[in-house]
């Protein structure tokens, strides 16, 4: 397997025609991403010959090339775009010659497409977020939102939830100064008291890491949780945590993480290939994940 950039470009790019799609991912620690299958199963059903590559300098041998250098040398061997995660999403956005609106209030970018000559960035975890909010939470309500996490998904987050018009958005961080900047950018306040934010707030969010696999627990004392809210997790592995177990167990409406990572996967195919999605298809692939790990098997 090639272990540099070059490398995996030039397979990339090995026997493919003047109708395929190259799209990939930059970024680190990605080798258990979905994306790959979720965008080619996509392509496949669609009879488009796509081909998704993960760019992961984590994965290389040699000095790790900077995100403009890896940019540079995606668009030039022809890939119609990439999506972009941890730890790039904020540094790519000066790379970028057009921005949507997502980034721009956001102040990040997950997918970058080439087209005439330009890079365009845009946050597609903002929209996915809000889809799979207004999917699955449709009658909210939506007055008061208490989120957990102020990093980058947090910001998509925050700002997704202002889209949907809620109307009081309390921020907790473990890091003040984080939790204030994205209070100045979207609209929000900084939460100083958890236990009397928790009693004021419709839905709580957690978009900070706790409740992964390598981080169990959870950042709010489930105790506060009462009946009558709704709760959101944005972690994904695994899609039942800990805080979305005991919130069911109170009663709670809950949502996992599924719905935002299908839904940006969604509006990401759909800007490289400029073909709609089925989003029931994408969320197929993406749920065989749990399946196979719950088999035993080795993706997850
Ligand atoms: P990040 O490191 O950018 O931000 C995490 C934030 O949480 C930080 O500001 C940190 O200070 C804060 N934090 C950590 N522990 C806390 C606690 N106990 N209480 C309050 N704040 C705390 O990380 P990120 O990229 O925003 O990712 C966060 C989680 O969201 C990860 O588990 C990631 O897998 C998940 N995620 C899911 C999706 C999806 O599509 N479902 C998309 C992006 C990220």
């Amino acid at each position: 397997m090639a272990r540099d950039l070059g490398g995996q470009i030039a397979e990339a790019v090995d026997g493919a025609g003047p109708d395929t799609v190259l799209v990939g991912l930059i970024g680190k620690g990605i080798q258990r991403s979905r994306s790959p299958a979720m965008h080619m199963e996509e392509a496949r059903a669609q009879g488009i010959d796509l081909r998704y590559v993960l760019f992961d300098p984590d994965a290389w041998s040699g000095a790790e090339p900077a995100v403009q250098d890896m940019l540079a040398a995606v668009e030039a061997a022809g890939f119609a775009g990439v999506n972009v995660t941890y730890p790039y999403k904020k540094a790519v956005v000066a790379h970028l010659d057009v921005l949507s609106e997502s980034p721009r209030q956001v102040g990040a970018v997950n997918t970058v497409v080439f087209r005439d000559g330009r890079r365009h960035g845009h946050n597609t975890d903002f929209w996915g977020y809000a889809e799979s909010l207004r999917r699955g939470l449709p009658a909210g309500p939506f007055g008061t939102v208490l989120l957990l996490g102020a990093g980058g998904a947090g910001s998509a987050v925050a700002h997704a939830l202002k889209s949907l018009g809620v109307r009081r958005l309390l921020i907790a961080d473990t890091d003040r100064d984080a939790a204030a900047t994205l209070a100045a950018a979207a609209a929000g306040a900084v939460c100083v008291d958890l236990a009397a934010a928790a009693a004021q707030a419709d839905g709580i969010v957690n978009a900070t890491p706790v409740g992964m696999v390598k981080l169990p627990g959870t950042a709010i004392d489930p105790a506060l949780l009462e009946p009558r809210q709704w709760v959101s997790d944005v972690v994904y592995f695994p899609l039942e945590t800990e805080l979305l177990a005991a919130a069911r167990a109170r009663g709670c409406t809950c949502l996992n993480g599924a719905g935002m990572a299908v839904f940006q996967a969604v509006r990401a195919f759909e800007l490289f290939t400029g073909r709609e999605a089925v989003s029931a298809r994408m969320r197929a692939t993406f749920d065989a994940f749990d399946h196979a790990a719950r088999a035993g098997g080795e993706r997850s």
